[in-house]
């Protein structure tokens, strides 16, 4: 018989919970961090309120500056497997064209490439 997707409909409904809970709690972290740098501006503004001509940075650039780090990559590579898992070549690796095994998907749902392939990919850059 032929399979249309290298996973089956329970196993992509697992990965599509796993990339769920991750999203969540990156949001969670990100969340204190934003608490966290709000307390800092707002402890720096204190002490800058006595000179009235010390530069302005927008609020909007720092939390901006917080937020571009490793975690946003990690975040879009989330949201954006969450969108490709219902397409037909979720699962495949892009380089080689196997299927990813399942076990693999599940440690990195987000994952592009069979173990084999990202080994090579990682030595490569
Ligand atoms: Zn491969």
């Amino acid at each position: 018989m032929h399979t249309p997707h290298p996973i089956s409909q329970l196993e992509r409904s697992t990965l599509v919970d796993i990339l769920k809970l991750r999203l969540a709690s990156m949001e969670q972290q990100s969340d204190t961090k934003l608490k966290n740098l709000t307390q800092a501006q707002h402890a720096y503004q204190l002490l800058q309120q006595d000179m009235d001509d010390a530069p302005q940075r927008s609020g909007e650039e720092e939390v901006e500056a917080a937020l571009s780090d490793i975690d946003s990559l990690e975040f879009s590579a989330l949201t954006q497997a969450l969108q490709r898992i219902h397409g037909a070549d979720y699962g495949l690796c892009v380089d080689c064209h196997l299927a990813i095994t399942f076990g693999r998907l599940q440690l990195e749902p987000q994952t592009l490439r069979c173990t084999a392939c990202q080994a090579l990919y990682e030595r490569a850059h």
